[in-house]
């Protein structure tokens, strides 16, 4: 049977657009429907804006050091507004870039919400397509636990569109996003408390970092309160919000922000037209290629539910393009040693195990850690410390995870990331060469086993 195209692709976000554009270049007839923005929540809600949020806020941080580089500054005004457009432009150029890069690679883009009317079949605006492959890549969504007053809690989407910067903000979560927009809010001047349900935040990742983190944060005067969670929000006559915990306590705030994970994005997709099943979580199922239970369509990104990050969406597009249209060049994701940063303020960067899954996985560890005053810091009052740990296998030599907190972590993790994979020992990283002066030579020049 001829098909309108070989490979129909519904969300142009990080999986989707990679699966498309190689697809293409592949040789197949591909289209793209993408119901809300090109480049989907990375480039418009996620990673891009976030980071560049990020980069406002640490400029508070060189403010702060120029005095001790003999600088004389005037007294500095922050402007959301300012901020804000600035980054909806370079959001915009983006979009436009993603356009060119599906357009011109032969991709038929659609714009409108595409839903699932057979095993081989999608409609958009009224208008229906046949494929021989359906690729699901249409990631996630806040998800904010249904307490009375949800509806006056913003989340990261609208976060990014605020009108001005509020005066006062309540985070609650402990993931990425929590951890990452409480640095923005506070170091932007709000006066920020992050709230987590847990005794400590971060759940996952390594316990030093955890820790080390904690009190890097508390010492730039973030209000962190864990073992805290909200059970209802009320507006107050002036606008504010008030926030009662559970314990009793009530905070009041100009803004509450939810950071509590996201939920696959399946609404109004017609997946009950097809044979697609869904994990115990909410996500779609599928096997080790992609494939969901229906036999014509696959699932990538976000709403696998496998590890939520643009770098692992754009592998699984990639996977599947090859998958379907060069199979000889075809090779599976590796899901080992993922390199991740979190963009808090400091940062955390980590590869491989941490120190706990390492011993929970038999190994016998031997532990380096390393606290230490950047250098840069050494000219001003600032008492920030960084850390840098290895976890190394005792019986192999081969290190098995790095991490770190401090300035650039997410920058110097990425090489490690390629050392990882390499399966280096920790004789490898003690024989490399430090550059010097940098903090990053201390990941080969820590000699004391500290455990
Ligand atoms: P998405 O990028 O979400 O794309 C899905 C697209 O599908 C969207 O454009 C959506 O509009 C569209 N769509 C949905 N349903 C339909 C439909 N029925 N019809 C048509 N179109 C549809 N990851 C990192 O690696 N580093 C970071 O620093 C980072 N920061 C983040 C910060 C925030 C605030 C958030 C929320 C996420 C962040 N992430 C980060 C995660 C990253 O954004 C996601 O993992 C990634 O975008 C997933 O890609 P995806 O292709 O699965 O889905
Ligand atoms: P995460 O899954 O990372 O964290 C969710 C947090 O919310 C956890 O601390 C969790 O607590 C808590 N939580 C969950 N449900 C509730 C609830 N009902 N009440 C109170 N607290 C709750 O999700 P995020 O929303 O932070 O981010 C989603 C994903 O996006 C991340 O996992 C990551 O993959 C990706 N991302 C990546 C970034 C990066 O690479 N720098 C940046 C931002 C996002 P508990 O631990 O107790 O379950």
């Amino acid at each position: 049977m001829a098909y309108d195209f070989d490979l129909f692709v519904i969300g142009a976000g990080s999986g989707g657009v990679r699966a498309a554009r190689f697809a293409a270049s592949f040789g197949a007839k591909v289209a793209v429907a993408e119901s809300r923005y090109l480049g989907g929540t990375c480039v418009n809600v996620g990673c891009v804006p976030k980071k560049l949020l990020v980069y406002g806020a640490h400029v508070a941080d060189e403010l702060e050091q120029a005095a001790g580089f003999g600088w004389t500054l005037e007294e500095g005004h922050f402007d959301w507004g300012t901020l804000i457009a600035n980054k909806n432009r370079e959001i915009e150029r983006l979009n436009g870039i993603y356009r060119n890069l599906l357009v011109n690679s032969g991709v038929t883009l659609l714009q409108g919400h595409a839903r699932i009317t057979g095993a081989n079949e999608v409609e958009v605006d009224g208008q229906r397509y046949s494929a021989e492959h359906i690729l699901i890549a249409t990631g996630g969504w806040p998800q904010v636990p249904d307490i009375p007053g949800k509806e006056l809690a913003i989340t990261s989407n609208e976060a990014f569109y605020l009108k001005e910067l509020p005066r006062r903000v309540l985070v609650v979560g402990g993931g990425y996003i929590a951890v990452e927009f409480a640095g923005i809010f506070q170091g932007l001047g709000a006066d920020t408390t992050l709230l987590y349900r847990g005794d400590l935040f971060l759940r996952g990742f390594d316990g030093s970092v955890r820790t080390h983190l904690k009190e890097e944060l508390e010492k730039r005067g973030l209000n962190l309160q864990f073992n805290a969670d909200i059970q209802r929000i009320d507006k107050l006559d002036d606008g504010s919000l008030k926030a009662t915990l559970k314990d009793g306590r009530e905070l009041v705030a100009d803004c509450v922000f939810y950071a509590t994970g996201r939920r696959p994005m399946l609404d109004n997709l017609g997946l009950e037209n097809t044979g697609v099943e869904l994990d115990a979580r909410g996500f779609i199922r599928v096997d080790e290629q992609y494939q969901t239970t229906a036999p014509s369509i696959l699932a990538i990104g976000d709403v696998i539910g496998r590890v939520q990050l643009t770098p692992v969406a754009l592998a699984e597009g990639m996977a599947v393009a090859r998958r379907l249209f060069k199979p000889e060049q075809y090779r599976p994701v590796d899901y080992q040693n993922i390199p991740t940063a979190v963009f808090s303020q400091p940062p955390i960067g980590t590869v491989g195990l941490t120190e706990e899954q390492a011993l929970e996985a038999g190994h016998k560890v031997q532990i380096f850690e390393s606290r230490f005053r950047a250098m840069k810091l050494t000219l001003t009052d600032i008492q920030e410390k960084t850390l840098m740990k290895l976890v190394v296998d005792a019986e192999t030599d081969k290190v098995l995870g790095c991490h770190m907190v401090g300035p650039d972590a997410g920058e110097i993790i990425q090489g490690l990331g390629i050392a990882l994979k390499a399966g280096a020992t920790k004789l490898q990283f003690d024989e490399t060469i430090g550059v010097h002066p940098t903090a990053a030579e201390e990941f080969v020049t820590m000699r004391t086993v500290t455990r």
